[in-house]
Formats: C-alpha cells, structure tokens, sequence
C-alpha cells in the first residue's frame, strides 16, 4: 500500500489547479477517475467503507465515489482535476454556496480568538437570539454538535417532559443514528420496533412505533391503542431523507390537532428544513408551529452544529436549568457559532429564498420535462432550495411510494450526470439543494446534461 499522509507535497496529493480549472465550473476534458479510484482503494483499508458516512460510498447507485479537493460557490473539484455543479451543498449546510468569503472572514476573525472554550461565550447568545427570532416554535434552545445529537436529546426531553416513554415515526423518516429511531418501517399501517440495524437492542426501539407519512388515520389509530403513553409524534416537516416527499394539505395541521388531543408533543426535525425551506423552516412556511424543534446542517455554515429548542415551559427542563441531563465538550463551538452567525445574516437578506425558489423551481421543471420528453416516468417534490425526484410514475406521498422507483435507471442517470460534471445526491432516496451561488447559467448546463443522459437511458 502507497503511504497514505496526504501532506503538501507527498505524490497522491492532488495537483494544484490551473487556471483554467479554478475559472471554469464544468468539466472541458474527459471525465477520469484514476485518483479517485486510488484514494478510495486505500481508504477502505483505513475506514470501513472507505468513508466516514455511508452514503458516500456511491454504494446505492453502484459506483464509486470522487475525492472531493476544494469547493467554492455551487462548485466541486475532484482530485483527478474534473469540476462539478453542486447540488448536495454538503447536504445541506452550503446554502450560501461552499467557502463563501464572508463566512471565511468571520472563521477567520474567530479563530485567532482561540477554537475552543468550553465555557460560556457571547456568540452563542447571538446565534440562539437569531434562531429564537426566526423560528417560530422556539423561545430557547440549546446547541449541540449534529443533527443526531439534537435528535437523541429532544425526545429525551419530550419523554423527560410528558413522562411517557413511546414515540411515533414515520417510515423513510431519518432523525440521525440513535438507537430507537433505527426502526425498519413495515408493511401495514402500525409496525412494532423491530431494529433496523444490527447492534440496536429490541429493548430500545420496543417505544418506537411507525406510521406511514401522509396517513393521519395511521397515526391516530396509534394513539387510542396507547393511551396516555406516547410522549411525542415526531417527524421531517418535509421529507429530504427518503428522497422529497412533501405533505400533504392539512398533514401537519392534522398532526398539530392529534397531538393536543392526544397529551403529546409535536416535533418538527428540521435538521434539513430549517433556514433551507424558508429562514423559519417549514414551519414559518406551513404556518404549523410544532412543540419542539430540532435543527442542524444550515446553523452551522459547513461546520459540526445542532440544535434543539422549543417553549420555555419545555426548555427549562433542560439541565442545569432543570433535571434532564445533556452535555457536550464542544457544544456551542465558537467556530461552529461564527460560521452560523454569518450564515444567517446572509440568509436575512432580502430576496434570497425568492432566488432560491425561483431558480430551483426552474432546475426542477427542466429535469421533469427532459425525464418526460424522453419517455421516463417521473415525478417529484421541490420547494425553495429543496428538490427531488423519482423515477416512477405513481404519486410519491410516503416512502411506501417512493420504492416504487426504478433504482437501476437513477444509477444510470447519476452515473451519466457524474461524468457530465453534475454532482447529484448518490441515491434515489435522497433530495437534492440548491444554493445562492447556484446561477442561471448553472441550471441551464444541469438541464443540458440531463436531457443528454436522459436520452441515453432506455424508458
Ligand atoms: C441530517 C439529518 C439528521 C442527522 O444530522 P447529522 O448532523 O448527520 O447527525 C437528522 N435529521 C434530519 C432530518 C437530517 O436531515
């Protein structure tokens, strides 16, 4: 095996870039992989997989993935020189477009301050200041470093707050990788826990229950069979994690409604939704205010952030303020808080979920047209900076509808958008982000490529 520290000037380090590679966002010569190809079969010697989350791998669309070198705006470069239009942001957190300068400065001025404290600091007051106004559900919050985190620790609260232990789900739902929200939803309208995974103990996904998304009837059939028993309904507001999956009219309203009735609590994971789908998340844009919120990716500008937050009344059991315990080493990283500081003041300026939308809407429309002009069944979701779709023709309102699509197909086509220089999301299941970066010119080459790959594949 080649010696793997990549420093400076070691010979697997990737070549600096030309010129002309750092100007030009797509990709002029033919696509190559070979480094890729050699970095990756060294890395799975060094991390499982070769990579440090799965679905990097390119595993789903039965591929292999490209070592990312740099990032810049709505752009990707590899480690073989080949460039990319970004449409995972990192997924998600590059909403301002990757390295923007802005947030560079502010890392910058934070930095020479020092990286880490472990005590109490002014940015973080500015941060949850700014996600207290912006999010309609939250009157406190308490930041953590993932998206996992927040889940784990919000619904230790839900439970800590209602004294009741069951939590209801929604199948293609992903709220990070606790234990007892790795829970395989079956078929039916109710599946018992059983583990998704193995290493989860039966024991900890026994309070788990799953209802198809979109199927209020399912949920509430839940609640009349475990009366005053489940302490929250807890659910992607819009779904990114199963592919798009949007709700339906009255979805989020008719959960808000059966929680009351019911004593439990609602919880929006807006990990991905929240300052994406608007600056207040899907639940400014819905006008559906849940009990409790958890947020990640975009507050944290690129860096490892979460968050959690709700009313006071709930909050305040938080310790130290009250018993229930959650702590971390680098919650509240001052980095982490520059990074998101930025990121939403440039956020909150005017216009930019209205050029979000505007331009992803156009994305969305030229990639459903070409999958239709060339014989492909396909539907999808998109809103704001979101978007996604599948290859199936049966309306997508659950993950049960999203197995629908033809996986073989969207390997081929991310296939054929890789080597064209587009870099989509590795799986049928996963939605696509737009960023402000992302231009006309940008979205005009995207819909090219995809009418070039789309004619290539048989319907
Ligand atoms: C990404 C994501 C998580 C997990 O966040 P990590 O930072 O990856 O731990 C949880 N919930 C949703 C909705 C997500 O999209």
């Amino acid at each position: 095996m080649r010696p793997i520290i990549c420093l400076e000037l070691h010979p697997l380090c990737p070549p600096p870039l030309t010129k002309e590679q750092k100007e030009s966002p797509v990709v002029t010569s033919a696509f190559k992989t070979t480094r890729s190809q050699e970095f990756f079969q060294q890395a799975k010697e060094l991390m499982p997989g070769g990579v440090n989350s799965p679905v990097r791998a390119f595993k789903s669309v039965g591929s292999e993935p490209v070592f990312i070198d740099r990032a810049q705006g709505a752009y990707l470069w590899d480690v073989d020189g080949n460039h990319y239009i970004d449409y995972i942001g990192s997924w998600g957190p590059a909403i301002v477009g990757h390295a923007h300068p802005e947030v560079l400065d502010s890392l910058q001025a934070a930095m020479l301050k020092g990286t880490s404290f472990g005590a109490p600091s002014v940015p973080e007051s500015i941060l949850a200041q700014m996600v207290i106004d912006a999010v309609p559900s939250i009157e406190m919050v308490r930041f953590v470093n993932s998206g996992t985190e927040a889940c784990l620790s919000i619904l230790r609260l839900a439970r800590a707050f209602t004294g009741r232990d069951i939590l209801i789900k929604f199948s293609g739902c992903y709220h990070g990788h606790g234990d007892m929200f790795l829970v395989q939803a079956g078929s039916g309208v109710a599946t018992l826990g059983l583990p998704d995974s193995p290493g989860v103990p039966k024991s900890s996904t026994a309070n788990t229950l799953t209802a198809p998304y979109n199927d209020l009837d399912a949920v509430e059939a839940l609640l009349k069979t475990h009366p005053d028993q489940v302490a929250a309904v807890m659910l992607e507001p819009i779904v990114g994690n199963a592919g798009m999956i949007v709700p339906e009219p009255g979805f989020l309203e008719g959960l808000k409604a059966l929680t009351q009735k019911y004593g439990a609590l609602l919880i929006f994971d807006e990990v991905m939704t929240g300052f994406r789908i608007s600056y207040g998340g899907v639940q400014e844009r819905f006008g559906v205010t849940p009990d409790l919120t958890c947020l990640g990716k975009v507050i944290g500008g690129g860096l490892p952030v979460g968050a959690y937050g709700g009313r006071k009344e709930i909050m305040n059991m938080v310790a130290p303020a009250g018993p229930m315990y959650q702590a971390g080493t680098l919650s509240g990283n001052p980095l982490a808080m520059a990074a998101g500081i930025k990121t939403l003041e440039l956020l909150k300026r005017p216009g930019t979920y209205e050029y979000l939308d505007r331009i992803t809407a156009k994305l969305y429309q030229g990639l459903l047209d070409a999958a239709h002009d060339y014989g492909h069944a396909a539907v999808g979701a998109q809103v704001s900076g979101m978007f996604g779709l599948f290859f199936t023709d049966k309306p997508v309102k659950s993950y049960e509808g999203a197995r629908t699509s033809d996986l073989k197909k969207f390997s081929r086509f991310h296939r054929g958008m890789l080597e064209r220089g587009i870099y989509l999301a590795p799986s049928q299941f996963e939605a696509g982000f737009t960023s402000l970066a992302h231009t006309d010119e940008d979205i005009e080459r995207t819909i090219a490529a995809a009418r070039e790959t789309l004619k290539e594949i048989t319907p």
